[in-house]
């Protein structure tokens, strides 16, 4: 069975947060370490992180994600951008160390108006400076002793704004290049958004063709690449390269494709993190729900029409490609 969680805010303090996590039943977790749309980072890591580790090993909360910041683009041609990015980068996969993180996830980028293969060439070369420079970072003070630096996760994009890594073979592209670049295959791993997916066009609506694309992707990088899914549903066309996040099963993938993945067997195992709207109004619990009935093979209730009307801070409080279109 895939564990089931959701991203968490961490703006009311940890301690509230890994309570939170318990109170809805979170089994693993993705947080933000910092503010998500400035390259500030603060000087010192917030206190209460080792009570905050002892406390989600208690609640058996694992594993824990980190999601990058909204600026990291490895992908794009613009120097001082690019520099920002990568230290920027890097020092999430220290930070977050000291949350205990077992992965970093950061979305693959966009090459700008260059072209596709000067982005995978970018966010190659990106990644493996990203880890060589995690590498010669000291483990924070407020890491456990033999913190491991967390894998890094590139998450596949819905394909709008020149995006790179909105197909396999682009996602290919960029794993092999990484490995020339003597990334071992352990360091880097991918993050399968369904939202994202669908903007894309695959049908992860439609069990017969998730079955034909983590074939695909079995195939093409290897299955146990695929370490984490982010599980929302989408308001957006199929193909459409937009990205807008919709409660589980109330959008256009909807139950069926949703529920197909969660129960997949060759996923079984895996975190599945929910970026859903209205997760500071009561939105995360009610989709952890649909999540687990998913997982159980229940049926979803209805959702009344006030779920629908969210306001535009709520609706934007979890990852979604739509909050970066301003992004260089
Ligand atoms: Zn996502």
């Amino acid at each position: 069975m895939p564990r089931l969680g959701v991203h968490l805010q961490l703006g009311h303090g940890l301690r509230r947060a890994a309570e939170r996590a318990a109170e809805i039943g979170a089994e693993t977790i993705q947080v933000f370490i910092d503010n998500p749309s400035a390259w500030k980072r603060r000087a010192a890591p917030p206190k209460g992180l080792a009570e905050f580790r002892a406390r989600l090993a208690e609640l058996d909360i694992r594993p824990v994600a980190v999601h990058a910041s909204y600026l990291v683009n490895l992908a794009g041609p613009d120097p001082a951008f690019r520099r920002n990015s990568i230290e920027g980068l890097a020092s999430e996969l220290t930070a977050g160390r000291g949350y205990g993180a077992r992965f970093v996830n950061v979305h693959t980028g966009s090459h700008r108006e260059t072209s596709v293969e000067e982005g995978v060439e970018r966010v190659a070369t990106g990644v493996a400076e990203v880890l060589a420079r995690a590498d010669d970072a000291p483990a924070p003070e407020s890491a456990d002793a033999g913190a491991a630096i967390p894998t890094l996760l590139l998450e596949n994009a819905a394909g709008g704004g020149w995006a790179v890594g909105a197909t396999i073979p682009e996602l290919v592209a960029v794993a092999e290049r990484a490995a020339s670049l003597g990334v071992p295959e352990a360091r880097l791993g991918f993050c399968l958004d369904t939202a994202h997916a669908w903007g894309a066009g695959w049908r992860v609506d439609d069990p017969d063709a998730i079955d034909a694309l983590l074939e695909t992707f079995d195939s093409e990088l290897g299955l146990q690449r695929l370490v984490m899914v982010h599980l929302n549903d989408s308001s957006s066309e199929p193909g459409s390269h937009r990205d807008r996040h919709q409660h589980v099963g109330a959008g256009q993938i909807g139950a069926r494709g949703l529920g197909h993945l969660v129960r997949h067997p060759r996923l079984a195992d895996r975190p599945f993190i929910l970026e859903t709207p209205g997760m500071d109004e009561g939105y995360d619990r009610v989709n952890l729900e649909r999540a687990r009935a998913l997982r159980d093979d229940r049926p979803l209730e209805a959702l009344g029409p006030e779920a629908f009307d969210l306001s535009r801070r709520t609706r934007s409080a979890a990852p979604s490609d739509d909050d970066v279109e301003g992004a260089a």
